[in-house]
């Protein structure tokens, strides 16, 4: 006893006492903490620095205050909003045959181009002032996400200009002069912007970029003038074949310091007219069969003025900053907008197919292994959408989370990926075959698109969620670092040393933390509500809490070595991923006012999201370079083991039920589907076909008995069946009319295309 009071006397001592403390044990640790992490370089620093950290940060500290994440206002379309959705996106759609675009046109119609153009959907982000709409990040999102239900190209030309580019770059950075100059013609549709970043030899390393500027003198409109000589070489640059204004990301040199002492100044971004000489517009490519604009530019020793660098010269090098800070915007936006609308439109379109579409003498939605891939697709979509409302709504409280959409650009564009699958397989030869009938195979095409644009997904979940958040989330690491980096090494020891003990204050807390609520299993963890949802907010706490303290360890173990350990590195990446997907999802439930007719697709997506954060710790403990560190923190955070597990059956069924009948789940959880109107369209014809089908149940049931005394034959074909039971006073001739009607519906809704002879060499896909 009296050892112990001694260590502890000395403990106090040691950490009380600054000297001693310092010297002790500050300035040893000091030193190992500079070795291990190495500086950050430039671009890294910058992408660390900018954005926001928002409700990434709590579930990385271990303990999220839930209540502040009901406080988040529900983001919600203004009046002005949903007049836009219900009147110009709606005219929009009715005017897109996506079939054509795609197979035949390889193109938007003129007519489609000009009414994009005239309404404002190009100028969704343009303040009004400058005559743009000035929509909400949650309105620009909804109205991509409904078009994308329509036409990916129609969806991908509107996004664009929405999102990373001249018109977003321009608000945030722009000069006075420039926003004037540019800013109304593109929100008036005569300007149509593109921005060019990647090219042959960078892609993902965009930092990398090898295109180059000049600083020198030069002739402009008969003058001489201070400005750049340009050399760039870029490819996939959407809507570049058709634009009218080229931002340009390039390295900028001043060999003969024309604009200050730097001879390096780094990657620069500048607006040049695309009918300025020696602009030049490439070739145009054909990204899996789309039919959105997208190809090469290039110039050569393209001489700009120095004033079309976007801020003007003080902004010479500031470009990959601004880059940073602004994709985050557009990653949280456009792609979780294009992810969500597949699943809206694969719940509602697969769910029908599956009622109406019988093998083996019943509907193909009864049978378990469809419910199985029929419960994700309307359990993923829950969750896209939760995901979209609350990362879109965050943009709008004006923040740039820049962890937080990286999440939602890579867990998204991946869960589409997955139902996209499952309703493939579920129409199986239906889905197929291309034709106007299919409504999946070009949103199924474009996938991959989704996948590699805005950050390529496996660099996404292995670079930013977890190499960005952990040092951008974690309370001190990012203040260690720049302790560590300050020249003056007695201020930066000072600096180091006061982080060092709240460091080790937080550590000790989540140690103690994680052991208590592992063994508890998170009971006495507290929940913001009551009722069914209450053990999920306990679990997730409890989540928390271990991701804290293995982050922390994994960073004092691993140092600098944590970035390169992508396979590692990244499972951590996961659990904060589905931390943040199940916190969507339980506000979203909350949002809606607690429906019970939702409680099966929290059940599905939080049980999810538990369990693969289980299955992610189990990956990070296995594969930890240190077995003994591995096995501490598992007994730590897992004393009787991984104990989460995949949804019940009975929970996918539930979903899948409620996919199959006409419903206001049904049509909740689908309101971004647009449905055609009349036969000839084909979501207009498959709904069609479900209602009917749905609508015939109680005159098929009159048949059904017949069937069974023996007076109505089985097995024969509809129409033969219809006949007799007519004839034989079954049903009415009235119910006779409405079986034929919906055997009609029925059969065209499962017909898929077929071309006559040489039809097909005439486009070639
Ligand atoms: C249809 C389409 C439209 C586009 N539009 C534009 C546009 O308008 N403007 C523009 O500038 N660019 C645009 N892009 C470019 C897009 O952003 C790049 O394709 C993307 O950055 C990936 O570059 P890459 O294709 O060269 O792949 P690479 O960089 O060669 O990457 C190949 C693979 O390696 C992975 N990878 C790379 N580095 C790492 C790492 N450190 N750790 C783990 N994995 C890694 C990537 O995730 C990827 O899976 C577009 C691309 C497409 C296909």
């Amino acid at each position: 006893m009296s050892i112990l009071i001694l260590l502890l006397v000395v403990l106090i001592v040691v950490l009380g006492v600054a000297d001693i403390r310092r010297n002790l044990i500050t300035k040893p640790v000091f030193g190992i903490f500079k070795k291990i992490l190495p500086p950050l370089s430039d671009t890294e620093r910058e992408a660390m620095e900018a954005g926001d950290v928002w409700w990434d940060g709590d579930l990385f500290q271990g303990k999220p205050d839930w209540k502040k994440l009901h406080a988040i206002p529900k983001a919600q379309l203004s009046a002005e909003e949903q007049a836009f959705m219900d009147n110009e996106v709606d005219t929009l759609l009715k005017m897109l045959d996506d079939y054509k675009i795609v197979q035949e046109q390889r193109d938007l119609p003129p007519e489609v181009w000009q009414y994009i153009k005239d309404n404002g959907f190009f100028a969704m982000i343009i303040p009004k002032s400058y005559g743009g709409r000035e929509f909400s990040a949650i309105a620009n999102s909804t109205i991509v996400s409904r078009i994308a239900t329509r036409s990916l190209t129609a969806a991908v030309t509107v996004m664009v200009p929405n999102s990373l580019g001249p018109g977003e770059l321009l608000m945030h950075y722009g000069t006075q002069e420039q926003k004037d100059r540019w800013l109304p013609g593109l929100a008036a549709g005569k300007e149509v912007p593109c921005f060019a970043l990647t090219g042959p030899e960078a892609g993902s390393d965009a930092g990398g970029i090898p295109d180059t500027g000049v600083i020198c003198k030069g002739q402009f409109e008969g003058q001489e003038v201070l400005g750049i000589r340009l050399n760039w070489d870029k490819r996939y640059i959407t809507l570049a074949p058709v634009a009218t204004v080229l931002g340009l990301a390039f390295k900028l040199y001043d060999p003969e310091n024309l604009l200050g002492e730097r001879t390096e100044l780094g990657i620069t971004c500048a607006l040049i007219p695309t009918s300025h000489e020696g602009v030049e517009i490439g070739d145009r490519h054909f990204p899996m069969n789309m039919a959105f604009m997208n190809g090469t530019t290039y110039g050569k020793d393209v001489f700009i003025p120095i004033d079309w660098i976007i801020g003007g010269p003080d902004y010479a090098g500031r470009g990959w900053r601004m880059l940073v800070e602004c994709l985050s915007a557009g990653r949280g936006i456009s792609l979780p907008a294009l992810a969500t609308a597949t699943g809206h439109l694969a719940t509602r379109m697969t769910g029908a197919y599956s009622y109406v579409r019988q093998q083996f003498g019943m509907a193909i939605g009864k049978f378990e292994g469809v419910q199985e891939s029929l419960g994700r697709i309307g359990a993923y979509t829950y969750s896209l959408e939760a995901m979209r409302v609350m990362t879109a709504g965050a943009i709008d409280l004006n923040l740039s989370p820049s962890v937080v959409t990286a999440i939602a650009k890579y867990h998204m564009t991946e869960m589409s990926r997955t139902l996209l699958n499952d309703a493939f397989d579920i129409h199986s030869g239906r889905a197929i075959q291309v034709g106007p009938k299919n409504y999946l195979a070009h949103g199924y095409m474009g996938i991959p698109i989704s996948i590699t644009v805005e950050g390529a997904n496996i660099l996404t979940r292995n670079l930013m969620i977890f190499g960005q958040g952990a040092t951008r989330c974690h309370p001190y690491v990012l203040q260690e670092l720049e302790a560590a980096a300050n020249p003056n090494a007695e201020e930066g020891l000072q600096q180091f040393d006061s982080l060092l003990i709240k460091h080790i204050g937080f550590a000790l807390g989540n140690t103690f933390g994680a052991l208590w609520q592992g063994l508890t299993l998170g009971c006495f963890n507290s929940s913001p509500v009551s009722g069914e949802t209450a053990k999920y907010y306990k679990q997730l706490s409890r989540m928390s809490r271990a991701l804290a303290l293995s982050a922390d360890f994994s960073m004092l173990m691993l140092g600098g070595d944590l970035k390169r350990k992508e396979m590692l590195s990244a499972r951590l990446g996961d659990v904060l991923s589905h931390l943040y997907i199940a916190s969507a999802v339980l506000k979203f439930y909350e949002d809606n006012g607690r429906q019970v007719a939702d409680l099966p697709f929290v059940r599905y997506s939080i049980e999810r999201n538990l369990f693969e954060i289980g299955k992610a710790f189990s990956g990070f403990f296995q594969n930890f370079p240190s077995a003994v560190v591995a096995r501490l923190l598992k007994t730590l955070v897992f004393p009787f083991g991984i104990g989460y597990k995949m949804p019940a059956d009975a929970v996918t069924q539930d979903i899948s039920d409620a996919l199959l009948k006409p419903g206001v789940i049904r049509d909740r959880l689908t309101h971004l589907c647009f449905i055609g109107e009349g036969d000839e369209d084909p979501t207009g014809l498959m709904e069609s076909a479900f209602i009917a089908v749905h609508q015939a149940q109680p005159i098929m049931k009159k048949i059904y008995a017949a069937q069974k005394q023996g007076t109505v034959p089985r097995k024969i074909p509809m129409e033969q069946l219809i006949a007799k039971a007519l004839e034989i006073n079954v049903i009415n001739a009235d119910e006779a009319k409405q079986l034929v009607r919906m055997n009609e519906l029925r059969f065209s809704s499962i017909s898929v295309d077929s071309f006559k002879p040489g039809v097909l060499s005439k486009h070639s896909l």
